[in-house]
């Protein structure tokens, strides 16, 4: 299955209806992605005269989806900090 490593950053801000500093932003950044290699289970499809091969999780539900196309999604760090005046939103 492929891999994503994600570094996770929740950024916290006080607002007049919560005074105490709480999350309001979950920032993700992939850091790296370790890919499981081709489709084990390709989907043929038919559209008119033509057919067509496609990897099954663009054609299946994630839990039909061969071992290869499955994302497992590992979080490295999560980190905690307050909302700046550079930051967007
Ligand atoms: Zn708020
Ligand atoms: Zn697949």
């Amino acid at each position: 299955m492929t891999i994503y490593l994600v570094d996770i950053e929740h950024v916290t801000h006080t607002c007049p209806a919560q005074p105490e500093p709480h999350p309001f932003d979950i920032r993700r950044t992939v850091i790296d992605v370790i890919p499981a290699g081709p489709c084990r289970a390709p989907v043929t499809i038919r559209c008119g005269n033509t057919t067509a091969t496609i990897a099954c999780h663009r054609h299946e539900p994630a839990k039909r989806q061969c071992g290869a196309c499955r994302i497992i999604v590992t979080e490295r760090t999560i980190t905690t900090r307050p909302h700046t005046l550079g930051d967007a939103a």
